[in-house]
Parts: structure tokens; sequence; C-alpha cells
């Protein structure tokens, strides 16, 4: 197993291997970047067939996240762990505990939440052992934590496909544009919901029978098979599920000219952003839209470390605008420059994050 010459090592400033006999918990925190901040980011448990693609992944992630909340906004660093199990069947509250010790060693260099995997339980069962740990229940006030983001991140994806809209089909309202959602978990049905309200009309797909009776007969989306959803004929590609689906074998069959949704790491290859920008399909970067669920969390760790501040989710709500003006200013610099906007959104996050730009200044984008 490689870690400096790894392809997703990236100088990662830290990255700690930790075992607890007892538990029999396996896990990796890996600590990309901590120039802007604490790194914050979800902890994965996932059944990895081996070792060495868990540390792929959790460096691959904790990069992502550096790049997410520097554009975001946020004082944060980009961090993840992983936990390598079966999240059906070897969760326990003490395994998470001893989770919680480990985070607790790094002493708030590395802040965790939630991530595929794991749920609020289980970052309660953290918190018995550090105060490192978002994405917590409410104690009461109901300003004090932060709950599901997955609302949150549903609006900013819907905001991301409003500044898509307008950028590229010159429409300053979704009445009428045709959306195709990939997924309706958490994030893919509220997302619907958001768009029906605002008029767009919608074909979905999901292997969850449920949720498909559902959004027919809530939203009057039609209904496909997940095959048959890159080749729709709408406006918008929604991928509010899988990562990777962004492929040889998907991209040729989109008729959309836009593609923004929630999915992480969409793109299978960073080769893909050009496959796209070369079928002239303007693709809203994941780490870019999806920022609502770690800009949620952020608030919630603000409301314990500052004293004056309160989570609210207006406040939230209101930081959300920076998704669609980042993605205004990728879309402009990506034509600019005539590069993909996957490059023109990361030379935009290290501008802020490495070279300490003020994240307004897209003339720092060389
Ligand atoms: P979820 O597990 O609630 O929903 C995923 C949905 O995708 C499920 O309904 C599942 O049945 C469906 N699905 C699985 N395989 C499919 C297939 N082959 N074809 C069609 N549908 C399929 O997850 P979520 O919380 O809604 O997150 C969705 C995506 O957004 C994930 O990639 C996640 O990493 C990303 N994301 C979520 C958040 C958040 O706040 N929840 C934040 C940032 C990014």
């Amino acid at each position: 197993m490689e870690l400096f010459t790894n392809a997703s090592f990236d100088g990662h400033e830290h990255v700690s291997f930790f075992h607890d006999e007892e538990t029999g918990l396996k896990a990796i925190i890996a600590v990309h970047n901590t120039n802007l901040g604490p790194s914050l980011g979800g902890c994965r448990m996932w059944n990895y067939s081996d070792e060495s693609d868990a540390l792929t992944d959790v460096l691959r992630l904790s990069r992502g996240m550096s790049y997410k909340s520097a554009l975001a906004g946020l004082k944060l660093g980009g961090g993840k762990s992983v936990i390598i199990g079966d999240p059906k069947t070897q969760k326990s509250p003490e395994l998470f505990r001893a989770m919680g010790r480990f985070v607790d060693r790094l002493a708030g260099r590395y802040i965790i939440a939630e991530d595929v995997g794991t749920s609020v339980d289980d970052m309660v069962n953290i918190e018995k052992e550090t105060e490192f740990v978002v994405g917590l229940p409410s104690k009461g006030t109901g300003e004090d934590a932060s709950g599901d983001p997955s609302p949150v991140t549903a609006w900013g994806v819907f905001l991301g496909i409003r500044a898509a809209v307008s950028y590229r089909l010159g429409r300053h309202d979704l009445k009428g544009i045709r959306v195709a959602v990939q997924g309706l978990g958490h994030v893919g049905m509220a997302l619907c919901g958001y768009l029906h309200e605002a008029g767009a009309r919608l074909i979905v797909t999901d292997i969850n029978h449920d949720a498909l009776i559902y959004a027919r007969n809530t939203y009057g989306a039609e209904v496909v098979a997940p095959d048959a959803i890159y080749e729709q004929d709408v406006d918008v590609f929604a991928p509010c599920a899988l990562g990777g689906i962004l492929n040889d074998e998907t991209i040729p069959l989109l008729k959309a000219s836009i593609v923004s949704g929630a999915a992480n790491n969409q793109l299978l290859t960073p080769h893909h952003g050009d496959v796209l920008k070369n079928r002239n399909i303007l693709y809203s970067p994941d780490f870019v839209i999806n920022a609502g669920g770690v800009i949620n969390v952020y608030y919630e760790w603000l409301n314990r470390h500052e004293p004056s501040a309160r989570y609210t989710r207006d406040d939230v709500m209101k930081h959300l605008s920076v998704i669609e003006e980042n993605l205004k200013k990728i879309y402009a610099i990506a034509d600019q420059k005539d590069i993909n906007t996957s490059q023109a959104s990361e030379k935009l996050a290290e501008a802020i994050f490495k070279d300490g730009a003020a994240g307004d200044d897209s003339s720092a984008v060389a």
C-alpha cells in the first residue's frame, strides 16, 4: 500500500491509521490542508475490498474537502475519515466511541461528521469521547445543532441549476425547464420538490420503487429505468445518487446541455471534464454545487466555538448564495481561459487556500 507515492496523496499534511483491538475498529483519518482552519469532513464507513482502496478513497475525499470549504468561504481545511467495515453488520456504540477517542487524539486538527454509512446516532456516540464532532441532533433550543443537511444541500443544488440555466440558456426562471434527476434519496427528492415548485418538468429514476411512486404522485414526475436516465431529452441532467457516472459510456448518451447535481465525484476521471467540455455540456463541479452540507455543519461548529454565534437555518440559507456566485464565476473563467469548469474551480479554490487570495478575485486564477 503506497502513501507518499499514491496518486491521490497530493501533499496531505497528516494521515493517521488507527486500530482498536477491543472493538476491531480499523480507521484512517486524512488531513489534506489546514491553511484556512481545522480540517472538517465526514466519516465514511464502507466494506472496502482492500485497504489500499480505503486509503485512496480517504485521500481523494479529504483533498476534495479543502477545495469545497475554500470556495464556500468557510474558515475550514479539508479532511475526511474512513472506517473499514460493513455498516450494516459491524456498527456498535463502542466502535464509534473508539473512533471518537482517535479523533480526540488529533486535538482539533480534524472535525468529524456523517457521511455514507454513518449517521447522527453514530456522531452522538463519538461525542461521548470528543468535542470535535458536528452533525449532532439539537439538545433543545434548535439553535445549537444542524440536523439533517440534505434539504440544505438540495437548495444549494437548486440554486446551482438556476445559475447554469441562466448562463447557458439565458433563462432567469425554471418554468418548463426539463430536468432528469438520478436518485431520489435525501437530496434528490428534496431537489424535486424545489424544482417542481419552480415550474420545472421532471424525469426521474431510482432503484427504490416507493421513491419513484412518491415523485410521480407528488411532483408529476415521469419515471424511467435507471439505465435510461442519461439519454432523456432534457435541458439539465442532475446526478444525485452515485459517483463516477460521467464516463466514456454515459457522456455520449447525454442530450442535456447542463449537468448540475449533488452526487460526489461525478467525473470518473479528471479527463471526463474535458470530454463534457468537448461536447459543449456545461458541468457544475460537484464540490462547488453540493457545498450546502458543509456550510450547514460549519454554522453548528461556529455556534459551539463562538459565544455570540447561533445556528439558524436562515443564516445557512443566506450563505448558500455563494454557490450561485461561485458557479457564475467558474463558468466565465472556464470560457475565457478555454479550460473545463473543474479546472477553473480548482484553480479558484487553490488561489484561496494555497495562495490566500480573497476568494472573489478571479484575476488571481492564472
Ligand atoms: P441517499 O442515499 O439518501 O440517496 C441516494 C439515492 O440514490 C437512493 O434513493 C438510492 O436508491 C438511489 N440510487 C442508488 N443507486 C442508484 C442507481 N443505480 N440509479 C438510480 N438511483 C440510484 O443519499 P443522499 O444523501 O441523497 O446523497 C446523494 C448524493 O449526494 C451522494 O452522492 C452524496 O455523497 C451526495 N451529497 C449529499 C449531501 C447531503 O447533504 N446528503 C451533501 C453533499 C453531497
